[in-house]
C-alpha cells in the first residue's frame, strides 16, 4: 500500500512543513476528520520497530465559536456516534468557513498491531494547505532506526549523523547540512588514513587539495558511488553558504540517502574483506592438513 500525499505528510512531514490541498482533496480530508472511517496511513511504529499501518482513532478540534455546531467537526472513535454534519467536496465555501472557525486538530493514530502504540499529530488546516504543528513521538527521527548499523564505522561521528537527522526532523535545513558535511569529510579522511601508505601522497598535499581533488586521489579506494557523485560535497557546501532553509530541506533526503549509500558500500567492502580473510585462512588450513595426509 502506498501513502497518498496527505498520508505521506502525516507519516513523514517535518514540524512546520506543509502539504498543498485543493478541492480534490476535500473528500480525503473528510475521511481523515471522521474517525469512524478509520483513515489509514503507512508509518514507522517506534514500538513495533517496523513500518506498519496506523489509523486515525480519534481527534480533538479547537474551535472559536461553540454556537456554530453545523461547522463543527468532532472526532468519534470507531463504533461511536457520528451525527455531525460533514463538509462535502462540492461545498468549497463550507470548507473555507469551517477552517475559519475550526482549524486546529490533534489527531490520535493507533498502530494496527496494538492500540497501546499511539502517535499524536497536530495539524492546522488552511485554505490551500495543511501545516503540521506538532507530533509525538517524533516519528521522523525514529524513521531511521537502520542508521545504527553505521555506529561502529562512524565511531564518534555517528552522533553527527544523528544530529543531522534530528535537525532535519525539526526543519533546520542549513544546520543539518553542517553535520552531514562533517560525516562526508570523515569518510574521506578515514579512507586517506587507511590507504596513505599505498597512494603515497603526503598529508600536507592531501590537506591542501580541494575536495574534488582529494576524491580523485583516493578514487581506487573509495566506493564508486562517491567518485561518480563527488558533487555531493559541493551541494553540502552550497547549502551551508548559499541556499536558504527551504532549499536545504528540499534536497536533504537525496543527499542524506547518498551518504547512506556510500556508507553501505564501505560496510559491504569491509564485510567482504573479513570473509575473504577468513576463507583464505581456512584454505591454508585445508592445504596444511592435506599435505600432512
Ligand atoms: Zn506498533
Amino acid at each position: 500500500m502506498s501513502n497518498s500525499k496527505i498520508a505521506e505528510f502525516l507519516a513523514k512531514g517535518n514540524i512546520y512543513s506543509t502539504v498543498g490541498i485543493t478541492v480534490e482533496d476535500h473528500q480525503e480530508l473528510d475521511r481523515l476528520l471522521d474517525a469512524s472511517k478509520r483513515y489509514t496511513f503507512d508509518c514507522y511504529c517506534p514500538e513495533c520497530k517496523i513500518d506498519t499501518t496506523f489509523y486515525i482513532y480519534n481527534f480533538e478540534s479547537y474551535w472559536e465559536d461553540l454556537k456554530t455546531p453545523k461547522l463543527m467537526i468532532t472526532g468519534v472513535a470507531p463504533g461511536g456516534m457520528s451525527n455531525v454534519p460533514r463538509f462535502e467536496k462540492s461545498e468549497e465555501d463550507k470548507y473555507k468557513e469551517l477552517i475559519k472557525k475550526n482549524n486546529l486538530f490533534c489527531l490520535t493514530a493507533h498502530c494496527v498491531r496494538s492500540s497501546a502504540h499511539p502517535i499524536w499529530i497536530f495539524i492546522k488546516l488552511e485554505e490551500d494547505k495543511i501545516i503540521k504543528i506538532g507530533q509525538y513521538p517524533n516519528v521522523r527521527l525514529t524513521l531511521y532506526p537502520h542508521v545504527s548499523k553505521y555506529q561502529k564505522l562512524l565511531s564518534n561521528y555517528f552522533i553527527e549523523l544523528k544530529t543531522a537527522l534530528s535537525l532535519y526532523s525539526n526543519s533546520v535545513g542549513v544546520g543539518s547540512y553542517v553535520y552531514l558535511r562533517r560525516v562526508f569529510e570523515k569518510i574521506i579522511f578515514d579512507k586517506y588514513n587507511e590507504s596513505k601508505n599505498e597512494i603515497k601522497i603526503s598529508e600536507k598535499d592531501f590537506l591542501l587539495a580541494k575536495m574534488d581533488k582529494k576524491i580523485e586521489m583516493l578514487k581506487d579506494y573509495l566506493p564508486a558511488f562517491i567518485v561518480q557523485n563527488k558533487k555531493i560535497y559541493s551541494i553540502l557546501s552550497k547549502g551551508i553558504h548559499e541556499l536558504d532553509e527551504n532549499e536545504c530541506l528540499k534536497y536533504f533526503d537525496t543527499i542524506e540517502q547518498s551518504i547512506e549509500m556510500i556508507l553501505d558500500e564501505i560496510l559491504e567492502q569491509k564485510s567482504k574483506e573479513v570473509k575473504q580473510k577468513s576463507l583464505t585462512s581456512l584454505i591454508a588450513n585445508i592445504t596444511g592438513t592435506l599435505r600432512k595426509g
